[in-house]
């Protein structure tokens, strides 16, 4: 392994096993005709096998420690960048708008700090076709959870809404330098166009208000909006305002957030 003072702060946990790499790579499907966004490359272990099958490469990195090691192990590739910054301070939609591309994906194994913050600021400002991530698996098995489950949360449902999600395989924190406290799982999200949201600001706001206190029910959480529309709608698929947003499904609080965005 490289000689390298591992940052925790940074969530600097790089992988060491090869065959979860190649796993990572098969799952990608990256090709000629994709531009792949990676957050966070650290040694390159991933970025090395990416950027050759990609038609470009823009890669985010915020430790500068890193430069050297990267620039050794990914020379021979003249198809990417690096941008040396906090991911989420960059203007990702200006970073890769003088790009032509067929799809853009995501391939990445995210410090875990920050992985919601990363993954949302990334769909809402460059709406990737695909998304295959390395996260904790707690956070995975949230973002898959079914409903009526105790992990359907709001996030669950606002990613939901736009990507089918997958959990892919179990990753063991072994298979990490150095190994985290918690087990990792790579997932994929591929987008979909299953429902047509007519105000996806709206959208999501209703949503995170729907969970806003997971205790509360529906009548509780979504006290300011017409009740009466809520209720007709709910009860017409047999689910009242006494339930909870967790076992609402998301065809649901589609139909009804059209409704009330009319
Ligand atoms: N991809 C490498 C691997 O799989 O071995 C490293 C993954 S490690 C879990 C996360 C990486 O994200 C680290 O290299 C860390 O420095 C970088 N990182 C942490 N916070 C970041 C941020 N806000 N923006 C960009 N990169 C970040």
């Amino acid at each position: 392994m490289i000689n390298f003072e591992f940052k925790k702060s940074l969530g600097q946990n790089f992988i060491n096993d090869e065959n979860i790499i190649d796993k990572i790579v098969k799952y990608a499907t990256v090709d000629k005709d994709t531009l792949v966004i990676e957050v966070g490359p650290g040694a390159g272990v991933l970025s090395k096998k990416i950027i050759p099958l990609s038609g470009y490469t823009v890669l985010y990195e915020i430790d500068t420690r890193l430069k050297e090691i990267l620039n050794n192990t990914l020379s021979g590739n003249d198809n990417y960048e690096i941008i040396y910054n906090d991911v989420l301070e960059q203007n990702v939609k200006e970073d890769i708008s003088k790009f032509n591309y067929k799809k853009i994906y995501v391939v990445a194994n995210l410090p875990y700090y920050i992985t919601t913050p990363i993954i949302t600021k990334l769909i809402e400002e460059i709406n990737p076709d695909k998304i295959v991530i390395m996260i904790q698996e707690e956070v995975a098995d949230r973002l898959c959870a079914t409903v009526g489950s105790k992990e359907y949360a709001m996030i669950t449902v606002s990613l939901g809404s736009k990507y089918d999600i997958k959990k892919l395989f179990r990753v063991s924190r072994n298979c990490f330098t150095p190994a985290p406290n918690v087990d990792s799982a790579v997932i994929s999200l591929d987008k979909h166009d299953k429902y047509d949201i007519k105000d996806i600001v709206f959208f999501d706001k209703f949503i995170k208000d729907a969970f806003k206190f997971k205790r509360k029910n529906l009548r509780n959480n979504l006290k300011g909006y017409d009740l009466t529309r809520i209720e007709d709608i709910l009860n017409k698929n047999k689910y009242s305002l006494s339930d909870r947003a967790e076992i609402i499904p998301i065809s649901l609080f589609v139909d009804i957030a059209n409704s009330l965005s009319k």
